[in-house]
């Protein structure tokens, strides 16, 4: 059976017959850059002839030891043939020479592949026609002397320096200052020392048959998808290893024919800013990479308008073109020869998040794609950007034409830190804690015991370890920016410093590292806040509004947070924690009392004084969210939270003894025995309420049982505010949240009580609110038992995170930082269920909650006040599963309302081609 393995530039329809008409499967068999190839000729752009050798083809060479199967070889020829009679060229003629460049290209780009080598098909024959055609010695010898230069490094793998020195030492001899100056004799010389240098290199002359340079070229691209770079890539970047490598063998242009000719890059639209309008560099009379290497100034692609302004005026209107086919921003490269425009490569560009943002909108109102596609184009992460320090890309582009962008990596946790390199983790520790001191923890890679380390850093750099490597897992656990599997950087623990090719680092060194994009730099690179109230970004977000069916709240404390989140875009409040008012100095005094004392009447007493400030919070609160539900929990934590630590207390009062001994008898003595006295109460206190399991101790509801004083005083408060509130004509909705249900009598006992003096205090007040007692669902048995908890609750809410911990069995704060790491890089579990929700545990007893609560109140409302509320995959179960909202920090609202967006449309679309 023979298969078709080479499939000429215009075959794109026998492709996709292929394999079934799915773009993507395309993609998969003639590779990225072959696919748009025959993509674009299909468009009838102007692409130079060539065929692609598919990826299958890749595979087929590799599974039969590296040798052409049968009929390979042969149909590379034929391909090769009908490129001749679409060029009226001949591969090998004398007179007129076809000339090729051999292309890797996968489904996805991939640092490690076989560089590209062009020029194929010259040899000291062939290039006597080329001169003959061209008139032009000094062009024919450049081509020529490339060419034994790439084919040396590329097929060969002969080191890139003694060619570089050649040249350098040609020009020092010429004198001249730039290659442009060295004449067609220089050229000449320069390849006949290449020559040499190949031999020397590979004991073997350089290959002056044009069939075997194809031929080799061809087979080290096959090969090299199997090479130790590009294994090591995938493994790290997470990339399937049976895709294979596409060849490209496409007709040579030449950018390099002199003053009409040039070659360059571009994006269809800014890919920093998004702005709309082409962005690119090229370079006049030059060839290929020689705008990428950095060794000529490459000009601003709009000069190009007067330099070649009927080929720019082409250039813009296929731009165009392939923005209109692709309906995206592109990422091209060409050349012009002799004032002709050839394409060579187009792709979706790579963008920053604020220009995927600015370039979604801006589509949908030219009319390329609808609001839907937009909002699914830009990714909650994305999103995210927004809320963290970034580098500037002009400084990042000056840093890198500057040569200081030391090496780069896998982008595995965004942002930008700032840091002096330290090579572990105590050091790294006690610079940032003790010197305060900025920092970047370097490791080859990260183990549990370095986590204390990271925590202290600004950033993490590891030069082993993929995506999901201890580094990279930490890293994101704790929005550390981190930059992993930097296989150029040389860690030298022995001088405390590493090594990027020659440049040194030395402990202590300042660098920069960019998570968003896996990039390192020397020295500092100035950071900046990009704008969450981004015009672009407020539009996209307001379309996502319209999509979504998940209400967004927030989690906030304060007015200030309430404000911030109702300007996000909150439409309420899902978790007020009303303890972390208790906290601020002069509260704490007063709580402590009331827990402290036996007396009934001082407990009353220390309440009356906490009354004010709580009343105060919430009407705060209650202003800031006019015309919106907020949810307000009652007291929470375990009370010794809010005592001192008693090994504190036994510190302070060995103290006061000592100073007793030295004192007795006098004034101050007497002062100290008091002191002493009462510290030793507190002490004694301390100790009787010490649980050894605060977590699954007196907490929650059980404290508004145990002291119902306390709660009650909470809902006087909550009613006094939203009362005087109303009156001032704000639109006021408090929901009384009751936590650590686990049995619904607790919430019948403390409703009762609670409810009873809401309606005592809106009597005294003559003005009735509207208002919902309800409860938290972060018991398993409470999850159960919905149907009874919904008896006396008008709305639940998920604690996800005492959910996951007492569905696991897990206390958070004790694994997150050892074993639960240790269980993901293990594959025991897929993720941290504490940063998404555990879909099959934790999402099943949500799923029962829900069910049986709305069996008994079809209206009841249901919401998630954990972190998880933030996490778009987390949000897309809340959507399956029917809440009524997510409650998240503030700054997570915008993702919030694009992961609810993005819920709710995904199935309704499919990415249309
Ligand atoms: P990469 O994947 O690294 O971008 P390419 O295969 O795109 O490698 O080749 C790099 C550059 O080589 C191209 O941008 C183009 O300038 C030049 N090049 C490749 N093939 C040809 C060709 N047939 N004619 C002229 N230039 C070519
Ligand atoms: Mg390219
Ligand atoms: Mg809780």
């Amino acid at each position: 059976m023979s298969s078709k393995w080479v499939y000429f530039f215009n075959e794109v329809d026998q492709a996709e017959k292929f394999v079934g008409g799915d773009w993507d499967a395309v993609r998969g068999l003639l590779g990225g850059k072959g696919a748009n190839l025959a993509e674009m000729t299909r468009l009838r752009v102007p692409v130079p002839p060539g065929f692609t050798l598919t990826t299958e083809a890749c595979n087929a060479y590799l599974a039969a030891g590296e040798t052409f199967p049968e009929g390979m070889w042969e149909q590379e020829l034929e391909a090769l043939k009908a490129v001749e009679s679409a060029t009226g060229k001949k591969f090998g003629d004398t007179k007129n020479p076809l000339l090729v460049s051999c292309r890797s290209g996968g489904k996805f780009s991939m640092p490690g592949m076989m560089d590209t080598v062009l020029n194929i098909g010259l040899n000291d024959d062939t290039l006597e026609g080329m001169i003959k055609l061209t008139g032009d010695e000094r062009f024919v010898y450049d081509l020529y002397r490339r060419l034994v230069q790439m084919f040396g490094s590329v097929v060969m793998g002969i080191p890139g320096e003694p060619f570089e020195e050649m040249i350098t030492e040609t020009r020092q001899k010429a004198k001249a200052k730039t290659d442009a100056e060295l004449t067609a004799d220089d050229w000449k010389k320069v390849t006949e020392k290449f020559k040499k240098i190949f031999k020397k290199h590979t004991n073997k002359d350089f290959p002056t048959d044009p069939y075997e340079q194809l031929k080799m070229s061809t087979e080290a691209v096959f090969k090299s998808w199997d090479g130790k770079r590009a294994i090591d890539y995938r493994n790290a970047a997470g990339i399937a290893h049976n895709l294979g490598t596409a060849v490209n063998i496409q007709t040579m242009i030449f950018g390099n024919m002199g003053n009409d000719s040039a070659t360059g890059v571009a994006m269809t639209r800014n890919a920093s800013t998004g702005e709309k309008h082409i962005e690119g560099d090229y370079l006049m009379n030059a060839q290929g990479e020689d705008v990428v290497a950095g060794i000529r100034l490459t000009k601003d692609i709009q000069e190009l308008k007067k330099d070649l302004p009927k080929a720019y005026a082409e250039f813009e209107q296929i731009c165009k073109k392939l923005e209109k086919h692709y309906r995206d921003m592109q990422d091209v490269e060409f050349t012009i020869e002799k004032s002709k425009l050839w394409m060579l490569q187009t792709r979706d560009g790579k963008r920053t998040a604020q220009s995927a943002v600015r370039i979604a909108v801006n589509m949908v109102e030219e009319g390329l794609i609808t609001k839907e596609e937009a909002v699914l184009r830009v990714s909650p992460e994305q999103v995210d950007f927004f809320l963290h320090p970034q580098f500037d890309t002009e400084t990042k582009k000056s840093a890198k034409n500057s040569g200081t962008m030391l090496a780069t990596g896998l982008n595995v946790s965004p942002g930008a830190a700032v840091g002096m390199v330290a090579f572990d983790a105590d050091l790294a520790e006690s610079w940032a804690k003790d010197e305060n001191k900025q920092v970047i923890m370097v490791r080859p890679e990260t183990k549990p015991d370095d986590v204390h380390g990271m925590l202290a850093a600004e950033g993490i750099l590891t030069s082993r370890g993929g995506r999901t490597s201890h580094a990279a897992l930490v890293a994101r656990q704790f929005g550390k920016p981190a930059v992993v599997g930097v296989s150029a950087l040389e860690i030298d623990f022995g001088n405390r410093q590493m090594k990027v090719g020659e440049v040194v680092v030395k402990e202590g060194d300042w660098i920069s590292i960019d998570g968003t994009d896996g990039e390192v730099y020397l020295g500092q690179l100035e950071t900046m806040v990009p704008d969450i109230k981004d015009l672009w970004l407020l539009k996209l977000l307001s379309w996502a509004d319209e999509f979504r069916r998940l209400g967004v709240w927030a989690n906030a404390d304060y007015p200030k947070d309430a404000e911030r989140a109702r300007e996000y875009g909150a439409e309420g409040i899902g978790l007020c924690r009303t303890e972390h008012m208790f906290f601020e100095s002069e509260r704490l005094p007063h709580i402590q009392k009331m827990i402290l004392t036996d007396v009934q009447a001082e407990r009353h007493d220390a309440l009356e004084a906490l009354l004010p400030y709580q009343r105060e919070d919430f009407a705060g609160l209650f202003r800031a969210m006019d015309g919106l539900p907020v949810i307000i929990r009652l007291i929470d934590p375990p009370l010794h939270e809010f005592l001192p630590a008693p090994f504190d207390l036994m510190h302070e009062l060995t103290d006061l003894k000592l100073r007793l001994q030295q004192a007795s008898n006098t004034a101050e003595g007497d002062d100290l025995s008091k002191q002493i006295e009462s510290k030793e109460n507190l002490l004694k206190q301390a100790e009787s309420l010490h649980e050894t399991n605060p977590m699954l101790g007196l907490r929650g509801v059980r404290l508004g049982i145990t002291i119902p004083e306390l709660t009650t005083m909470q809902v006087r408060a909550i009613f006094e505010a939203a009362c005087i509130v109303a009156k001032e004509g704000v639109d006021v909705k408090p929901e009384v949240m009751i936590p650590l249900t686990s049995h619904v009598n607790e919430l019948k006992v403390q409703r009762g009580v609670l409810e009873a003096e809401a309606k005592k205090v809106m009597q005294e007040q003559g003005i009735e609110v509207d208002y919902k007692f309800g409860t938290m669902i972060e018991i398993p048995r409470a999850a159960l038992t919905a149907d009874q908890i919904t008896e006396y609750a008008e709305f639940i809410s998920f604690g996800t995170n005492d959910l996951t911990q007492t569905t696991y069995g897990i206390s958070r704060d004790d694994a997150e930082s050892g074993f639960l790491i240790d269980y993901i890089q293990k594959g025991i579990l897929p993720n941290n269920p504490f940063a998404t929700i555990d879909r099959d545990g934790v999402g099943q007893l949500m799923q029962i909650a829900v069910t049986k609560g709305r069996a008994k109140n079809p209206d009841l409302e249901c919401g998630i006040c954990g972190e998880h509320g933030g996490d778009p995959e987390s949000i897309l179960l809340c959507h399956e599963l029917g809440l009524t909202y997510v409650s998240c920090s503030p700054f997570r609202v915008p993702i919030a309302r694009l992961a609810a967006a993005h819920a709710a449309l995904q199935g309704r679309m499919t990415k249309d081609q």
